[in-house]
């Protein structure tokens, strides 16, 4: 293969760090991508992998995607993630949490670490007590906390801004969303889209969490292996990622593809079969940039809701710019997004 290291994911990353602790049950990947714009700043994800390549895929992969998600949002942060490898039953004690707390202070600020899938704001207060480099602690006057809620907001306006391109409509009144899982993003949006009068067909891999959420917002269960392939208006991945292919893009019915997950294509070729599809695709990385907006913005001691607020207002807007140029020039709104943030973090 040819690529540095034989990873194809792996993008001049500045430094990947290997972390192994039998004692306490602790094996991570901490990837720093870019620190051009600032320390690397992204999330914390536990996650059972059924083969350690694909932690390190997901590692190169996540902190790449933060770079230019924190570029796009214009935080003045770089881009890493921090990539737990969970035991089969997802056990997690104080003393591994602890573990990675001074593996992340070791780091001496070039990573500065929140929760992503698997982790909580008590995970995090429990990382705090060995290190500073953290965000995403209990809120302070509103700024920070658990980002999930500011993430949701941040999709929830994206959708919007998708329907009066796409569709143009003011609002998702009356509007069938397809929501790929239903955890701590898909429920915000959820919330959200049904106070506005959405209709809403909801799967995960875990039925309680898509009947309870259903019945929350009067939605429809519907399987796993069908949400992404419903005559809906918009389809909104919020689980996990690479859930665009030849084969799913070929499947999709629904015009508008917008939603939280990191990750969405599972290659740059796929950000092409979407728009030669005309289906309109929200860069992930602009539009669920809600959470790292307000994690970064408490790491650095904001205390005004309203700053945080206003910045997340601005996803609809970053979004237009980028579908705007992609209907210019003819490149998929993916390539246009990843070029802008490559130049953003001095890698034109
Ligand atoms: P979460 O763990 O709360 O929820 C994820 C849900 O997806 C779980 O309920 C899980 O059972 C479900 N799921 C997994 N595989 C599935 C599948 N194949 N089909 C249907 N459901 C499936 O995580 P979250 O915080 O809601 O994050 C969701 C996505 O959004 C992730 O990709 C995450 O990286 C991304 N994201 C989250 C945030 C945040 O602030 N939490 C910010 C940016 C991006």
């Amino acid at each position: 293969m040819d690529t540095p290291w034989g990873y194809p994911d792996f993008d001049a990353h500045e430094a990947v760090h290997f972390i192994d602790e039998p004692s306490v049950g602790l094996r991570a990947i901490i990837a720093i991508h870019s620190t051009h714009l600032g320390p690397s700043a992204g999330g914390c994800r536990f996650w059972h992998y059924a083969d350690p390549s694909e932690a390190l895929t997901d590692a190169l992969r996540l902190s790449q995607g933060m770079s230019y998600k924190n570029a796009m949002a214009g935080l003045p942060f770089g881009g890493g993630k921090a990539v737990l490898l969970a035991s089969p039953d997802r056990h997690k004690s104080p003393e591994l949490l602890a573990a990675l707390g001074k593996a992340i202070d070791g780091l001496c600020g070039r990573y500065v670490t929140a929760e992503d899938v698997g982790m909580s704001v008590s995970d995090m207060v429990e990382v705090r007590r060995q290190t500073r480099y953290v965000a995403g602690l209990p809120t302070q006057g509103g700024v920070g906390g658990d980002p999930g809620p500011h993430t949701s907001l941040g999709v929830f306006l994206g959708i919007k801004a998708a329907v009066r391109r796409a569709l143009g409509r003011e609002s998702v009144d009356g509007l069938h969303i397809a929501l790929q899982g239903a955890g701590s993003v898909a429920t915000g949006v959820a919330m959200h889209a049904f106070a506005e009068g959405a209709k809403l067909s909801i799967a995960d891999i875990d039925q309680h969490k898509a009947k309870k959420l259903a019945d929350t917002v009067g939605g429809k269960v519907v399987a796993p292996d069908e949400v992404l392939f419903l005559e809906a208006d918009v389809v909104s991945p919020c689980a996990l990622g690479a859930v665009f292919d030849e084969d799913s893009i070929a499947r999709l019915k629904a015009p508008i593809v917008a939603g939280g997950a990191n990750n969405q294509l599972a290659t740059p070729a796929d950000g092409e079969r979407l728009h030669q599809r005309r289906i309109l695709f929200a860069p992930d990385y602009v539009i669920n940039a809600g959470g790292i907006i307000s994690a970064c913005f408490e790491y650095l001691g904001e205390t005004q809701a309203s700053v945080v607020r206003e910045r997340i207002d601005g996803i609809p807007n970053r979004l237009e710019q980028i579908w705007a140029e992609s209907a210019e020039t003819g490149r998929d709104p993916a390539a246009v997004a990843d070029s802008i943030a490559r130049r953003l973090i001095g890698r034109a």
